[in-house]
C-alpha cells in the first residue's frame, strides 16, 4: 500500500512537473526570437536583428548559441526538479501513508475482536481528525463489547438461579427428601413462571433497546390512561390492603404520547409501588403541568430506596434487595424498559426517596399536547 500511494504521489508530482517544463519550453521557443531581438537591438543601438538568426553567415549565429544555452539550462533544471519532486513525494507520502497504515493495522485488530486499539494523533489536519474519529469508534466498540459481555453474564446468572432451584426440587423429589405433594409442585411451577417472565422481559427489553417497536404519538388524556391502569391493578391493591389514589388537578391534562406505552409505563411504576409497599400503605399518582411539559409522579409509602442505590435504579438487572425482588419474580428490567419508553417519547424520568422505609417517588415528564 505504501509503495502504491507513494508511487502515485510521485507520478502526480512528475506529471505536473513535466507539464510545467513542456509549457515553459514552448513559451520560451515562441517568445525567444522577439525577446532576443528586442534586447539585442537595445544593446546595439537598433540593429538587433543583425545579430539574430542569419545576420552573419560566417559565424555561428548568436541567437542559436543563446537558444541552445537556454534549452540546456531548462534540461538541467528539469532534472533537478525531478529529483526534488521525488524527494518531496517520498516525504509527503511517508507522512500520509504511515498513519493510514497504522489505522489499517488497528482496524484489522478491531475486526479480530481486540478492542483496545488506539492510533496516535500526529497532525492537526484531516488525517489527525481521522485518527481521532478512529479512536472514538474503537472506544465506543469497546464499551459495546463490555456491555454485551456483562449482559451475557447477567442473563446467565439470572437464568441459573431459578434453574438451580428447579433442579434442587427435582432432586429432592427423586431422593424422596421432598414430599410429592401439591406444595412442592407449586414451588416448581413458581420457578418456571419466574423463568418465563424473565425471558419475556428480556425479549421486551431487546425489542425496545433495538428500537424495534412503533410509537403512535398523539394527544392522550392523562386521566383516561390512569383510569385504565387503575382498572387493571385495582384488585391487586385491594387484596394487599393498599390505598390507590390519583390527584390529577382540576384542569384536564393532555400529553403527547403513545397511549399504550403510557399505560405500560404507569402499569410498571404502579406494579413496583404495589410490590414494595407494605399492607396499609398508600400509592398516589400525581400530575401537573409545568411549561410545555406534564410531570407525572407515582408516589408510595413503601420501603423506600437508599440514596446510594438511586443512581443505579434504572440500570438493567439492578435490584436493591436482590433476594426480595427475585422472590416476587422481579428481574430488575422493568425500570430499564420504562426509562427507554419515556425517553423515546421525548421525556425523562427520575426517582426520589428520602431513604429506606420512607417511601419512593418515580416521576417522569412528557410533552404537553
Ligand atoms: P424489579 O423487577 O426487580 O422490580 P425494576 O427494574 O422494576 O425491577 O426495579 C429495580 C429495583 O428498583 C427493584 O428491584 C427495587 O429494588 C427498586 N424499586 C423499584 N420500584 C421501587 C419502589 N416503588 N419502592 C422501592 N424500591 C423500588
Amino acid at each position: 500500500m505504501k509503495k502504491k500511494l507513494g508511487l502515485k504521489l510521485f507520478l502526480s508530482y512528475l506529471g505536473v512537473l513535466l507539464l510545467t517544463v513542456a509549457l515553459l519550453w514552448l513559451a520560451i521557443q515562441l517568445a525567444l526570437p522577439a525577446s532576443f531581438a528586442r534586447h539585442m537591438g537595445a544593446a546595439s543601438g537598433g540593429n538587433g536583428m543583425m545579430l539574430g538568426r542569419g545576420a552573419n553567415a560566417d559565424k555561428p549565429p548568436l541567437y542559436d548559441e543563446f537558444k541552445a544555452g537556454v534549452n540546456e539550462a531548462i534540461f538541467w533544471a528539469a532534472w533537478v526538479a525531478v529529483g526534488v519532486a521525488a524527494l518531496v513525494s517520498w516525504l509527503v507520502s511517508r507522512r500520509i501513508v504511515h498513519p493510514i497504515r497504522q489505522m489499517q493495522q488497528a482496524s484489522l485488530h478491531l475486526a479480530a475482536g481486540h478492542f483496545d486499539q488506539h492510533v496516535p494523533v500526529l497532525t492537526d489536519d484531516e488525517l489527525g481528525d481521522l485518527a481521532r474519529s478512529f479512536n472514538h469508534m474503537a472506544e465506543e466498540l469497546a464499551q459495546v463489547e463490555t456491555r454485551r459481555r456483562r449482559l451475557i453474564g447477567d442473563v446467565a446468572h439470572e437464568l441459573r438461579t431459578p434453574l438451580t432451584a428447579i433442579q434442587g426440587y427435582m432432586e429432592g423429589l427423586m431422593d424422596g427428601v421432598l414430599p410429592a405433594e401439591p406444595e412442592t409442585f407449586a414451588q416448581i411451577h413458581g420457578e418456571t413462571q419466574r423463568l418465563s417472565r424473565l425471558i419475556d422481559d428480556l425479549q421486551e427489553l431487546s425489542r425496545i433497546e433495538a428500537g424495534a417497536y412503533s410509537l403512535n404519538i398523539q394527544p392522550v388524556k392523562l386521566d383516561e390512561a390512569v383510569r385504565t391502569v387503575f382498572k387493571r391493578l385495582g384488585n391487586q391493591f385491594e387484596e394487599r390492603s393498599l390505598t390507590l389514589q390519583a390527584q390529577l388537578g382540576s384542569r384536564e391534562l393532555v400529553v403527547l404520547a403513545d397511549s399504550d406505552r403510557l399505560v405500560q409505563i404507569l402499569t410498571n411504576l404502579l406494579g413496583n409501588a404495589l410490590h414494595y409497599t407494605p399492607a396499609g400503605g398508600t400509592v398516589t399518582v400525581r400530575a401537573h403541568q409545568s411549561g410545555g411539559q406534564v410531570e407525572i409522579c407515582v408516589e408510595d409509602t413503601g420501603i423506600g430506596i437508599p440514596a446510594e442505590a438511586l443512581p443505579h435504579i434504572f440500570e438493567r438487572f439492578y435490584r436493591v434487595d436482590t433476594s426480595r425482588s427475585r422472590r416476587r419474580g422481579g428481574s430488575g428490567i422493568g425500570l430499564t424498559i420504562v426509562k427507554h419508553l419515556v425517553e423515546s417519547q421525548q421525556g425523562r424520568i427520575w426517582a426520589e426517596s428520602p431513604g429506606e422505609g420512607q417511601g419512593s417517588r418515580f416521576c417522569f415528564r412528557l410533552p404537553a399536547a
